[in-house]
């Protein structure tokens, strides 16, 4: 398969509707009023509609609370904050390099968008620890990504498919980087998240979990918008739309969800208030939601509803009809930034 070309800044001889979102001809305008997917548009402002900042959270209480937890929740905490920091800062160069290879310049500013609000997620995982924790054991969560074992073993496919579109970049190997994406963003951070919310639902680490739910929050707006570009692009490259390619999400997805299984068995086996049946439950259930966001079947057909009843209150919906609880007790939520001095700047 043809290797893609990193796009030009500028091309003016070529139209500023792009022909294609992958491979195609496009001058570098954007014109949000011209788009070969009008749709696009509204993606974005989703995403731009959720702007927050880690500093904003206020951890006081989070402070005090975490020598408290027990020995289990404490370490469960930093190892989970391992796993995000390793999979979730990644996101931002994946989100940058899709954007360099695709023509269409709203697909460029949907990922500018996204790769901005991956790397204040990296940054909270830092603000998070560097407020609960030693430097040392801080250092040890973001080590953990390149030193413990079952989280290596869990990444070693997404490593691969993300660095096989680094090095060699075309179109099947940007749909798969994209499954991958949506994967993340559906997938894999939700045990994490669930950790945070079960702490929260028992009036634990509520700052924490704040900014989770705010991260999650933001996660869910970009499996939409990264999964709405996947199905457009399959659909301008109909040689990529294979039967080979559609098993290969399907056994993707299948093994995502039993390594998922294994982490969360691994990581929340000793907390209270987490039932590790019901959370392997809740992860086929997502695993559900997000093929069918990619235009594919469910093949969990026992999880079409959500298992993890109590979790429902904490996680926020893609059409924000539902108040959710941080909103509720926004009194949690206190700016305590005062770094926005404009007369300085
Ligand atoms: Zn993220
Ligand atoms: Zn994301």
């Amino acid at each position: 398969m043809a290797t893609l070309a990193r796009v030009k800044v500028l091309n003016p001889a070529q139209p500023n509707k792009s022909t294609a979102i992958f491979g195609g001809e496009a001058s570098g305008i954007l014109n949000w009023n011209d788009l070969a997917y009008p749709h696009f548009y509204t993606l974005r402002q989703r995403i731009r509609s959720l702007f927050w900042t880690a500093n904003e959270v206020d951890m006081t209480q989070d402070v005090k609370q975490f020598p408290n937890l027990s020995k289990a929740e404490q370490e469960a905490f930093l190892k989970i904050i391992g796993l995000l920091a390793t999979l979730d800062g990644p996101q931002t160069v994946v989100a940058m390099k899709i954007a360099d290879f695709a023509t269409d310049p709203s697909v460029k500013s949907i990922m500018a968008t996204i790769a901005d609000q991956e790397s204040e997620h990296n940054h909270s995982y830092a603000y998070v620890l560097s407020s609960v924790t030693t430097l040392d054991k801080q250092m040890a969560s973001f080590e953990m990504g390149r030193t413990d074992e079952v989280l290596m073993k869990r990444n070693e496919r997404i490593v691969a498919i993300y660095n096989e579109f680094a090095e060699n970049p075309t179109v099947e190997t940007v749909l798969k980087a994209m499954v991958y994406t949506t994967l993340l963003e559906g997938l894999f951070f939700y045990s994490g998240f669930a950790f945070f919310y079960n702490l929260a639902r028992h009036q634990k680490m509520v700052g924490t979990s704040t900014m989770i739910s705010y991260i999650n929050r933001d996660e869910l707006q970009h499996g939409k918008a990264i999964s709405d570009i996947f199905r457009a692009a399959l659909a301008e490259n109909p040689e990529c739309n294979t039967e080979a390619l559609t098993e290969w999400i399907y056994d993707q997805f299948r093994h995502s969800v039993e390594q998922e299984i294994i982490w969360s068995r691994y990581v929340l086996g000793e907390i209270d208030g987490i039932d590790l049946e019901e959370m392997a439950g809740y992860v086929k259930y997502r695993a559900n939601k997000m093929l069918r966001m990619l235009g594919l079947s469910e093949i969990y057909p026992e999880f079409t509803d959500n298992p993890m009843k109590w979790i429902r209150a904490y996680v926020d919906n893609f059409d924000d009809t539902k108040t959710d609880f941080f909103e509720q007790t926004s009194r949690q939520y206190v700016k305590t930034s005062d770094l926005n001095g404009f007369d300085d700047l």
